[in-house]
């Protein structure tokens, strides 16, 4: 199955799709988390995405485009794979079809998790981050949390591009570049809404039995 994982930044875009990928069987290509290892490595790729991302802008479409034309064609991604944060622009969305076409593959479903504004920035201020496997915690903000992840006892770390700043920043990109996507989905007829508003088990039932139905409810 490949699936597209659409939604906001904090919509739980990635706590699901980290979920789905281990219960159908498909590797996650998350680009943000692609991209943070080249930023943890120093590479060429990482010194010019460091900076963008900082400021909560998006890395070139040339770039990533490249990512994900490279990421797809190994041997782990060809019974299925789980895109999470890609593609972001009309432009990607436009190359991914290209490169579906290419490789005689095609997108199955996008899974679009809504999730209302308010609540973004609610999550976005109280959300913590594994150092060592980049998994979100959600704690209020100011109040007293754990410091390990309950996974690998990595650090909880507050992301450099969830201070108030930048994650304010990220959602408008979000709502200039990447929302325009769902009209090029919704052509496609591939687009499938989850209220996102819900526990994090919850949304994954949501999510799983609407795979289960045999066509895209939008
Ligand atoms: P994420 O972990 O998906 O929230 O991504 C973190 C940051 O990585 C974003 O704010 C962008 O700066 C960058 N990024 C991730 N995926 C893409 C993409 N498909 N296109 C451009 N920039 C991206």
């Amino acid at each position: 199955m490949r699936l597209l994982l659409f939604g906001a930044p904090a919509s739980g875009k990635g706590t699901q799709a980290d979920r789905l990928s281990e219960r159908l069987g498909v590797p996650q290509v998350a680009t943000g988390n692609i991209l943070r290892a080249q930023v943890a490595l120093r590479t060429e790729l990482g010194v010019r995405a460091a900076a963008l991302m900082e400021r909560g802008d998006l890395v070139p479409d040339e770039l990533m485009i490249e990512i994900i034309r490279v990421r797809l064609r190994q041997p782990d991604c060809t019974e299925g794979f789980l895109l999470d944060g890609f593609p972001r622009t009309v432009a990607q969305a436009e190359a991914l079809d290209r490169l579906a076409q290419a490789m005689a593959i095609r997108i199955d479903r996008v899974l679009y998790l809504k999730v209302p504004d308010d609540e973004l920035v609610r999550r976005i201020s109280g959300r913590l981050t594994c150092a060592i496997c980049n998994r979100s915690y959600f704690f209020d903000p100011g109040r007293p949390h754990p410091e390990a992840c309950e996974e690998d006892g990595g650090l909880l770390l507050v992301r450099e591009d969830d201070r108030p700043e930048t994650a304010r920043r990220r959602i408008s990109v979000y709502v200039e570049n990447t929302l325009p996507i769902l009209v090029h989905y919704r052509d496609q007829s591939l687009v499938t809404e989850i209220d996102g508003l819900a526990s994090v088990d919850e949304v994954t039932d949501r999510i799983l039995s609407s795979l289960r139905s045999p066509h895209p409810a939008s």
